[in-house]
């Protein structure tokens, strides 16, 4: 970008206005893929924090919203919708040029399933259960009690950098379709799309009812998790952040949930289709260049076609094509930040220094054009075994460790010998015998020959270190609920009442 085009400058977004932040300080946004940069959006302190809190709590204050008939919620949530599809192109590329996802991937998947979140919950909020009626049970006395599920609050909602809209859709929308109010503090590598996209929903949604404070991790993440006035947090990132916040939101016993790491298994067993395997295992992990939590980072290969599926695994990944993830051409685009690229060739150094073998890639690859930016060639990694550290850590990046084993026992025990249990995957004809696997592995989605398979209808979230609580379908409602039981008595004849006389003994 020439230094005459101007940046675009993001400030917060509170009670439905764009709002300066009172530091007067705005963040550098860049461009991954050229290190440009993009736009500057707001340095929020934790005064600006306060008052985003402060307009949340009077909207949730407004019976008006959390009280809203589930029908009338269900047109917001599908209003919502189009405008998500009817500003897609311009949410896609600030998604692209601040995150470094391609835009086949934005305009092919996260886009269609930002909007199909919120189309699924504006049918799901019409039959989820906000009352239920239990059995009426005549002992001691007849009473009738009923089960409500109430909104929590005012949730403050902090996402990742990596997939930002994709991790609003998954927050934001449950959090609106059960009656709270919001606010949100978007990565503040990536904060754009989140921002104009609530500057878009502002136009629907009564005042304060969902509010965008950018800033630093440190300061505002964690000041949310401190803060006196916010009864929810709901967290994707980072296994060590979410420790942190969790023990920080401990102090109010605030509800926490946390979408955290992952190191995805993939088992591929002996009658596996080896064609789809190597294109839906490298799909699994060079998607967004393997900076997603649910990739299939470790493939777990039968002895009987290990050669034969990482000769057709080598081939295909020299084909991928790096580039600028602004065109429809590109494959795969760049590392989040030169230092994170390092970080990720350090762990192929540490593979190959305990014994691993690089098959193909494990450098820095050059793409014309995009000079500033951080590229990884598309590596594979052979002869590793499960107690590496490229076996044990995340590592963020375009990486595939392939592990042999000889027995589905041994595959079971390798697969969940991890402190992750996000994402893992079985490749086999027998599909019958593969549910029976799936039985025995720890992770909360299970992908049976294929990967990524996030549909926003079901749930979706961790096992172990990879976190708790889910998201996606009826099931992320719960997770935004506080629920409360209503009984009432009918004998309202003090004799005839079976447990007041066990205190009451003048009534024995
Ligand atoms: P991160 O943990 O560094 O940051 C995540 C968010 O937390 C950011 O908004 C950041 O500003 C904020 N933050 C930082 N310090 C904080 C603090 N002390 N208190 C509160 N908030 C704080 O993670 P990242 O680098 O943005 O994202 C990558 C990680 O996210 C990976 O580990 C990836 O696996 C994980 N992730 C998980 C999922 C999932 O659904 N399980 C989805 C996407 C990404």
């Amino acid at each position: 970008m020439s230094e005459s085009q101007s940046i675009t400058r993001y400030p917060h977004i509170i009670n439905g206005e764009k709002r300066e932040p009172g530091s007067g300080k705005y963040i550098p946004v860049f461009n991954p893929a050229t290190n440009e940069l993009i736009a500057e959006a707001a340095q929020g302190t934790p005064e600006d924090l306060d008052i985003a809190v402060h307009a949340a709590r009077e909207a949730f204050n407004c019976k008006a919203w959390c009280n809203m008939p589930a029908t009338e919620r269900s047109r917001l949530l599908y209003a919502i919708a189009n405008t998500v599809m009817a500003n897609a192109q311009e949410l896609a590329q600030l998604e692209v040029s601040a995150s470094g996802g391609t835009i086949s991937r934005v305009m092919g998947m996260d886009i269609p399933a930002l909007a199909d979140m919120f189309m699924v919950l504006a049918e799901e909020v019409k039959r989820f259960p906000f009352v239920d009626n239990l059995p009426a049970r005549p002992l001691p006395e007849p009473t009738h009690t009923q089960v409500w599920r109430e909104p929590v609050g005012v949730c403050a909602l902090i996402t990742a950098w990596n997939v930002p809209l994709l991790l609003f859709a998954l927050k934001v929308a449950p959090a609106l379709a059960t009656g709270n109010t919001v606010v949100i503090k978007p990565s503040e590598l990536t904060p754009t799309s989140t921002l104009r996209l609530v500057e878009l929903l502002c136009e629907l949604l009564p005042k304060g009812v969902l509010n965008v404070v950018n800033g630093r991790g440190e300061v505002i993440g964690d000041a949310m998790c401190r803060h006196p006035d916010i009864d929810k947090i709901s967290f994707t990132g980072s296994t060590r952040v979410g420790k942190q916040v969790q023990q920080v939101a401990a102090q109010s016993l605030k509800r926490v949930s946390v979408e955290l790491g992952g190191k995805g298994p993939g088992i591929v067993l002996p009658d596996a289709d080896l064609e789809l395997v190597a294109y839906g295992a490298l799909y699994g992990v060079y998607l967004n260049g393997g900076q997603a939590c649910e990739s299939g980072t470790r493939l777990l290969v039968h002895d009987s076609i290990h050669d034969e599926l990482v000769a057709k695994l080598a081939a295909l990944s020299t084909q991928i094509v790096l580039g600028d993830p602004a065109s429809p051409a590109t494959g795969m685009g760049p590392m989040s930040s030169a230092a994170h690229g390092e970080k990720v060739l350090e762990y192929v150094n540490s593979a190959v220094e305990e014994g691993a073998t690089v098959l193909c890639g494990g450098a820095r690859a050059e793409v014309p054009g995009c000079e500033g930016g951080y590229f990884v060639e598309p590596t594979v990694l052979t002869e590793v075994h499960n107690g590496m550290k490229v076996a044990r850590e995340e590592i963020f990046g375009p990486v595939l460790c392939v592990i042999k084993f000889s027995t589905e026992e041994e595959a079971i025990a390798i697969a969940n010998d991890t402190d992750y249990g996000l994402s893992a995957g079985i490749w086999t004809a027998d599909v019958v015998g593969a549910q029976q696997l799936a039985r025995q592995l720890q992770a909360g989605s299970i992908w049976i020959n294929d990967w990524h398979m996030i549909r926003m209808d079901a749930p979706f979230g961790g096992f172990k270190q990879s976190g708790y609580g889910r998201e996606g379908g009826m099931e992320s409602l719960h997770h935004y609920v506080e629920v409360k039981s209503v009984s009432t008595a009918f004998e309202r004849n003090v004799r005839k009442k079976p447990l007041h006389r066990l205190v009451h003994k003048l009534l024995a």
